[in-house]
């Protein structure tokens, strides 16, 4: 019977553990795998990273507090930070890399960059 590539579909020649009918395919193939399944890690990563640019384009235009309404329009996505921190009076501080920022009652986001880089592994310290 003829093994046919998984990747092009061509009859596959050689050797019976043979599965690809070329390096180019069998490199094809795993590449499109190891893509699909990074992808969900990718997006995240994406939507931190717009986060980080969009705070920092603010920063080094000297702003430090806009609406979440402005924000939002710049596609800031709020579901997603590195690390979140509570503070004084019930203030809970979120962390997007190095910038840092929290919502005010009135819907005014505060932020600023500070001098480290904050994720998850780093706020499970902070609580012992
Ligand atoms: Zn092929």
């Amino acid at each position: 019977m003829d093994r046919l590539c998984p990747e092009c579909g061509s009859k596959v020649v050689g050797r019976r553990d043979k599965i690809f009918c070329s390096d180019m395919c069998r490199n094809y193939y795993h590449n499109k795998v190891r893509y699909r399944k990074e992808s969900p890690i990718r997006n995240i990563n994406n939507i931190l990273m717009r986060n980080r640019r969009i705070l920092e384009s603010y920063s080094l235009k000297g702003l430090n507090a806009l609406s979440v309404t402005a924000l939002n329009e710049d596609l800031f996505n709020f579901d997603y930070c590195t690390s979140t921190e509570m503070h004084r009076f019930g203030r809970r501080c979120y962390y997007c890399y190095d910038y840092r920022y929290y919502i005010s009652p009135k819907r005014i986001v505060h932020f600023g960059k500070t001098k480290e880089i904050k994720h998850q592994s780093y706020q499970k310290y902070s609580y012992l």
